[in-house]
C-alpha cells in the first residue's frame, strides 16, 4: 500500500517524533478541531516532541505505551482501530503500529472509510463552566452519561441536544480491547 491517504510518522525509543511523512497537512486540516492549536501541529514544530504531549488524558496515554510496549517486545506490528468523528462524519480510522531498528516505531494513521453523523453533534473539550461535562472515549468516540456508554448520534438523541462539553478517557470495552 502506498502512503497516499496516510499519515506516517516515526518514532524513537523515547517516542520522540523524528520523521514525518505522508498527508501530514490534509490529515491535520481534516482532524484537528477546534481545541487544538494548529500552529503547535504543524510538521516543523511537532519534530522532536515527544507523542505524549499530545494526548492530555491519562487513560489513553497509559493504552498507547502499553500497545507500543507490546510492539517493542514482540516485535510485531500492530493495528488499532479507532474513530476520529468530525461534527457531521462518523470516521472510520486505523492506526498501525510497527517495529523498527533501536526500538523505533513507525505509526500509520489511516481512513478506512466514513458514515454520515446523523444528527450532527458538536463536541467542546472540557467545560467551559457553562453545563456538564460528559466522558467521552478518545478510541471508539462513544459518549458516556449514566454509566452508559452511547454513540455520538444516539447520544445526542437519547438526551435531545447536539452538542456535549467532554473530557477525554478510554472506555471500558476499548481498554479490555487492547
Ligand atoms: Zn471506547
Amino acid at each position: 500500500m502506498s502512503s497516499q491517504g496516510s499519515t506516517i510518522y516515526e518514532l524513537d525509543t523515547e517516542n520522540q517524533i523524528c520523521h514525518i511523512d505522508g498527508d501530514w497537512d490534509q490529515f491535520l486540516q481534516a482532524n484537528t478541531n477546534q481545541h487544538q492549536d494548529y500552529e503547535n501541529l504543524k510538521k516543523r514544530r511537532v519534530l522532536g516532541n515527544k507523542l505524549e504531549s499530545y494526548i492530555h488524558d491519562t487513560n489513553t496515554k497509559m493504552l498507547l505505551q502499553t500497545v507500543f510496549a507490546y510492539v517493542r517486545q514482540t516485535q510485531q506490528r500492530k493495528a488499532l482501530p479507532y474513530r476520529c468523528d468530525s461534527a457531521d462524519q462518523k470516521r472510520y480510522m486505523s492506526m498501525q503500529i510497527e517495529p523498527l531498528a533501536d526500538a523505533g516505531l513507525r505509526v500509520s494513521h489511516t481512513q478506512l472509510r466514513s458514515e454520515p453523523l446523523d444528527p450532527p453533534v458538536v463536541i467542546h473539550f472540557e467545560s467551559t463552566g457553562n453545563g456538564e461535562t460528559v466522558w467521552r472515549c478518545s478510541i471508539c468516540n462513544r459518549i458516556e452519561s449514566e454509566q452508559v456508554w452511547l454513540e455520538p448520534d444516539e447520544a445526542a438523541q437519547r438526551w435531545c441536544r447536539n452538542s456535549f462539553n467532554v473530557s477525554y478517557t478510554v472506555c471500558p470495552v476499548c481498554m479490555n480491547t487492547v
